[in-house]
């Protein structure tokens, strides 16, 4: 397995094309949006650069590792060559199967096709290909450079031979493969939702402040960020969407996302990336602010 080709330049896909290069892979990176790949490579270029300073990597690892990254906005001719795809564009069911779609027409037929996907069904991803049993989910952690994990996902119909190729391709990588079936959230987000949704219900119902909640968690569980900052981390849009799919994929009240989460998508409030969420955030600057909404 040497040609590996990476779906979606954002933040994972960046992060994913980048240490299977450093690990001597060859790498297409592919994206609709010719800006994404640029963004993508100069993060790269960035991320190998802080490696350097820290002194895990040379300026001729950074070279090689630049070096194996080809770029393409053209699927078809960017997938021809792959043994592996690992799709991680937007989460979405219906682009993602159209995705897979087109990877099976153009992928050769001995190539494993893997999704990144946080919560869509590798089942049903594995659904509208011919070849079923070489999907699979490879759910890497952000930022997937530092983070060990990889959730490796078997849909209903991947075959065991699959699995293995890509738990020993995990561990080549560096990373502690975890391999779990496909359910609703897998395990990762199954455990993590629940937790994040109950630390803002406990808000919502006055139990404690945003600063408490989180430092609870901090100082009492050993988590080392709180519930409502990882919220704001990960992006409030994306915990709403990954609990409705729990929601509905279990038909488990348990799961229903609070109504504070609910208001504070539809009102923009995203976290992190809109500059606002639990907490309140100013390019440049670390510190944590509690958002002034949540301050009593
Ligand atoms: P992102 O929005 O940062 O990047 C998605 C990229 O996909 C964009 O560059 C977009 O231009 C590209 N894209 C959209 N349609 C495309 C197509 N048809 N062909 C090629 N490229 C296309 O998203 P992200 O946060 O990197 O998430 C990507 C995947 O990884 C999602 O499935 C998400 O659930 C999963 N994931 C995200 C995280 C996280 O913390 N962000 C963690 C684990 C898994």
């Amino acid at each position: 397995m040497q040609n590996i080709s990476v779906i979606g330049a954002g933040t994972m896909g960046n992060g994913i094309a980048h240490v299977f290069a450093q690990k001597g892979f060859t790498v297409t990176l592919i994206d609709t949006q010719p800006a994404q790949l640029e963004k993508a490579l100069a993060t790269i270029a960035r991320n190998l650069d802080r490696q350097i300073a820290k002194g895990t990597l040379t300026e001729q690892d950074k070279q090689s590792t630049l070096g194996a990254i080809n770029t393409s906005t053209t699927l078809s001719e960017g997938v021809a060559k792959a043994d592996l795809v690992v799709e991680a564009a937007t989460e979405n069911v219906d682009l993602k199967l159209n995705i897979f779609r087109q990877l099976d027409e153009h992928a050769p037929q001995s190539a494993i096709l893997a999704s990144n996907t946080s919560s869509i069904s590798i089942t049903r991803i594995a659904s509208v290909t011919r070849r079923p049993q070489s999907v699979i989910g490879l759910h890497f952690m952000n930022p997937v450079p530092v983070m060990q994990l990889v959730e490796i996902i078997n849909g209903y119909a991947t075959d065991e031979s699959v699995t293995k190729k890509m738990t020993a391709l995990s561990e080549k990588l560096g990373k502690v493969p975890c391999v779990v079936n496909d359910y609703p959230g897998f395990i990762a987000n199954r455990i993590l939702m629940p937790m994040i949704n109950e630390a803002i219900t406990s808000l919502f119902e006055g139990v404690a402040g945003v600063q408490e909640i989180d430092t609870v968690m901090k100082l009492g569980m050993a988590h080392p960020m709180g519930p409502l900052q990882l919220a704001d981390f990960i992006g409030l849009d994306v915990c709403l969407y990954i609990l409705r799919v729990l929601h509905d994929g279990f038909g488990n009240p348990k799961y229903a996302p609070c109504p504070l989460l609910v208001n504070m998508v539809t009102a923009g409030y995203l976290g992190a990336k809109s500059g606002e969420g639990f907490y309140k955030y100013t390019p440049g600057s670390k510190d944590l602010v509690v958002s002034a909404r949540f301050n009593a």
